[in-house]
């Protein structure tokens, strides 16, 4: 409502993601902005989530990752597995992949 929102940047929010290696990305969104769950680590590439504890498993072509840990994974975290892809299609589909 202030006269400080008009003629000024869009507000904006800061907002950390984390990747599977710690790796912290801190990236600028506008408040009305559509903030995806994922976000690719400038660093290493792999998907960076804003949950520092639960950071988005590495893709399945990880050589560090074996078949079995990526199997035992899928198993416990179905769920999240389940968010994972969706925020994944909707990332695509923003590109024009
Ligand atoms: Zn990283």
């Amino acid at each position: 409502m202030g006269e400080a929102e008009r003629g000024e940047a869009a507000p904006r929010r800061r907002l950390p993601f984390w990747c599977a290696h710690g790796h912290e990305t801190r990236i600028a969104f506008a408040d009305e902005a559509d903030v995806p769950e994922l976000w690719d680590c400038p660093r290493c590439g792999l998907p960076a989530g804003q949950d520092q504890t639960n950071p988005p498993p590495a893709p399945r072509n990880e050589p560090y990752k074996t078949h079995l840990a990526y199997v035992r994974e899928r198993r416990t975290d179905a769920d999240g597995d389940a968010l994972l892809e969706e925020a994944l299609t909707r990332l695509r589909a923003r590109r024009g992949a």
